[in-house]
């Protein structure tokens, strides 16, 4: 056994030969746990080692040793492996430890966030994504294709062909904005040797700018000859690539860029607003390229897996050469821990990943910056209920840099700290291309007659007949899937329940089932009413497979594709489907949420949104946030290019300060309306709230540990501390187990996080054998 040995010598409170390790575990108790060192192993504070607890093995991270153990000598097992890798940074562990008191969760399960997947082997990613050139043996032998295939080469090939032959690269954005015919061809030529790395090539080839959209051709005549061609095989294809000069920051990005710079060796957070396309993705690269070039580190923080790939795609482009490391939770273990390891060296200079990735070890970080801050998937909604957008901050702090907090909709807790100058706040308020217009937006009536519309009005029904006259394409939310999210009787009051959760259950068609989306169940659609046996069952209201099938029906010549987490479940089907949207194989796209973040569909010139009045219902305080956040968003992506975009929100109260606040582009009146409504209410952010929520199949048991957990609560008898008593959840039952919550508030967090931590361990003392519960802290949603 080795623990690695380590550069950094063990701190000077740290026993000259310690005999005893106390190690974070990752399992739920709160407590470290002994093992004793051997002579030859090499302890320091972080060090990763395996472990057997009760049999099993486990990593853990070594957070202090001694001389001496409570735990009987004999008992005591040994430290196993090490690891060669390096242990965790002070920082690293003072963010643990953080989390484990601010979360309410066991040190070890904390701990175990910033641990890598240690059983497997660092291997770097397959294919090192570079921009691809042709050799002139290439060249050769496509020229002979070309005049083979008659003139008449298929588009797929063409569209290649045109790219290489003036001797430009296939940037990576154009890779990966490939149809797989071509794909496959990439392979093809790069195994024979005539497609290489542009690197490979000579200092001739030319980096792809980032305004592909702009860049002039260098061959002028014949840019333009194949430019039209081009255009129509494959519009993401069709820019020439040139130069390596990319355009100046306008006036606003410059003064953003210009104040992050200044605050670097500082601690100082950044809110800069800025609608998609206005240029906030330029300023960090430009802050990253300079920082890199001074040999620091920068973390950028995205909210969603999917949007990796585009960004990496931008890194690659923008600052070709940089070492950038991709940490997210579905990488292959192997390559995880080849980033992470690279990141903790010093070596990886940006390291991109969703929230996992803010515990990574970055000795030389210099800046952070998290993208989409307002998304709610910064939260970790199970373990530790963590939130990575705030731990960033936390981070930003303890390292004294800077960090940059980037929305089009800021989250409120932002907003409102950007008020109050918390937060330095940075708008960019021009567009980065002053082509772009803002969508037009159209509130409608929300269709309520079923049988001739399926629930989409009239003016959206001819706004998508023109688009697909005019070969444009539309976008249709709606924020359900299935095909209707409930089944009744016509003739009497039955409903399709789901046997073990308190919901309705979804009808799907694709296939025919009735499906819970809680708990999985599911079953057979039945041919009578199981209550009175009437032949007559209808499907009420209306989800993505309905509208997909009545879209069909009206338009029966349209190219639908339907995005929800059903459609996409299989691995890659969302960049395909991404790829054949660019690539306008698809004129009519319905879909969730899941559509709308982040994605860029330049040929979308109609978005529809159906069933938003939802959230106006919602018992969730933060519900109408988040439908802000996602229409805004929406409402400020069309018209990146030089068509018109238009917007028709289905509503049946146009009057809501939402919808008013939407048709002026104005997120900011909106954000104030919503932030004086919480003021009101004292809710977050004027108030710090945490939720006790406990399940248990017995209700009595569920009831009585509430009740008990309430009333621990009140003789805490702390007067800055509100505690609500027990109600039941939003879902009252899921697979089996009723469930309750209680709610804690209090003014501030610290004194939230006080009375959590006296609290928590009477909660621990009841007899909970029976009831699972948790608390959450700062919830999302209660
Ligand atoms: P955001 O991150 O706010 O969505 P981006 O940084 O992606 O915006 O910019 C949107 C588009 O405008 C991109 O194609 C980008 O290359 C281009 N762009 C950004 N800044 C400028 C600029 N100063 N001049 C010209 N084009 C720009
Ligand atoms: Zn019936
Ligand atoms: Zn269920």
């Amino acid at each position: 056994m080795s623990v690695p040995p380590s550069a950094a010598p063990p701190p000077s409170d740290w026993p000259e030969t310690p005999t005893i390790a106390h190690v974070a575990l990752p399992v739920a108790v709160p407590q470290t746990f002994d093992y004793r060192i051997l002579p030859a192993q090499t302890v320091l504070p972080g060090s990763l080692v395996q472990v057997s607890l009760t049999g099993r093995k486990h990593v853990g991270v070594v957070t202090g040793v001694s001389t001496h153990s409570e735990i009987d000598a004999a008992r005591l097992l040994s430290l196993e492996t090490g690891y060669p890798q390096p242990p965790l940074p002070g920082d690293i562990r003072r963010l643990a430890a953080f989390v484990s008191d601010y979360y309410q969760s066991p040190l070890g399960l904390a701990c175990s966030l910033a641990v890598p997947p240690l059983s497997a082997q660092p291997t770097p990613p397959k294919t090192v994504a570079e921009p691809l050139a042709l050799t002139d043996a290439g060249r050769e032998q496509l020229d002979i294709q070309f005049k083979q295939l008659g003139k008449r080469p298929a588009p797929a090939w063409r569209a290649l062909w045109e790219i290489v032959q003036n001797g430009n690269a296939i940037s990576i954005a154009q890779q990966q904005a490939c149809s797989t015919a071509q794909k496959k061809y990439l392979r093809d030529w790069r195994a024979v040797g005539w497609l290489v790395p542009v690197r490979a090539v000579s200092a001739q080839i030319h980096t792809p700018s980032p305004l592909e959209r702009e860049s002039v051709p260098k061959g002028r005549e014949r840019g333009k000859k194949h430019g039209a061609v081009l255009k129509d095989i494959c519009p993401t294809l069709s820019s020439p690539v040139e130069t390596t000069v990319f355009p100046p920051l306008h006036a606003e990005q410059r003064a953003a860029a210009n104040a992050i710079e200044a605050a670097l060796g500082s601690f100082q957070p950044f809110l800069l607003q800025g609608i998609t396309g206005s240029g906030k993705t330029e300023v960090y690269l430009t802050l990253a390229g300079d920082i890199v070039a001074h040999g620091g580190q920068v973390l950028i923080l995205l909210p969603e897996i999917h949007l990796t790939p585009q960004f990496l795609a931008r890194i690659h482009t923008r600052l070709p050469g940089v070492d950038t490391a991709l940490l997210h939770s579905s990488l292959p273990d192997g390559e995880r821990l080849y980033h992470w390891q690279r990141a903790a060296e010093g070596r990886a200079r940006l390291v991109l990943g969703t929230r996992l990735a803010v515990f990574t070890p970055l000795p030389n970080l210099a800046l952070i910056i998290v993208d989409e801050e307002h998304d709610p998937s910064f939260k970790q909604q199970d373990n530790v209920r963590y939130h990575a957008r705030d731990l960033a901050v936390w981070r930003a702090r303890v390292r004294q840099v800077p960090i940059v907090l980037g929305s089009a909709t800021p989250s409120l807790e932002s907003y409102h700290h950007a008020q109050n100058d918390r937060y330095r706040h940075l708008h960019i308020r021009q567009r980065a291309d002053p082509q772009a217009t803002l969508p037009k937006l159209v509130l409608t009536p929300a269709s309520h007659d079923a049988a001739d519309h399926q629930g989409i009005a009239p003016v959206l029904w001819e706004a998508i007949g023109a688009r697909l006259t005019r070969y444009e394409q539309s976008l249709i939310f709606i924020n359900r899937r299935g095909f209707s999210p409930s089944l009744k009787c016509n003739a009497c009051t039955w409903e399709a329940q789901c046997p073990h959760c308190a919901v309705r259950l979804v009808l799907h068609t694709q296939p025919l089932r009735l499906r819970c989306h809680h708990c999985g169940h599911t079953q057979r659609v039945p041919e009578r009413c199981p209550s009175c046996g009437n032949l007559d069952l209808l499907p009420r209201g209306h989800g993505t497979q309905r509208l997909e099938a009545a879209l069909a029906q009206a338009f029966p010549n349209a190219r639908i594709a339907r995005i929800d987490r059903d459609s996409t479940r299989r691995r890659h089907a969302f960049g395909s489907l991404h790829r054949q949207i660019a690539d306008r194989q698809i004129d009519i796209l319905i879909g969730t949420q899941m559509l709308a973040k982040g994605h860029d569909f330049p040929r979308v010139t109609l978005v529809g949104v159906l069933g938003a009045d939802n959230a106006l219902y919602s018992a969730d305080f933060r519900a109408t946030e988040r439908l802000a956040a996602l229409l805004h968003q929406v409402a400020g992506r069309a018209g990146r290019s030089a068509l018109a975009g238009e917007v028709i929100v289905q509503t049946d109260f146009p009057n809501h300060p939402l919808y008013e606040t939407l048709v002026r582009h104005d997120y900011d009146g909106f954000a104030r309306v919503l932030l004086d409504e919480r003021r009101a209410a004292h809710l977050p952010p004027f108030s710090a709230l945490a939720l006790l929520a406990a399940e248990a199949r017995d209700d009595h048991l569920l009831n009585t540990f509430l009740r008990d957990a309430h009333q621990q609560a009140l003789e805490l008898d702390n007067p800055a501390v509100r505690v609500y008593p027990p109600s039941p959840a939003a879902l009252a039952r899921r697979a089996g187990y009723n469930r309750a919550q209680m709610v804690i508030q209090s003014h501030d967090r610290r004194t939230l996080q006080h009375f959590l931590t006296m609290w928590q361990p009477t909660l621990a003392a009841l007899r909970t054998k029976h009831v699972r519960w948790t608390i959450d802290v700062d919830p999302l949603q209660i």
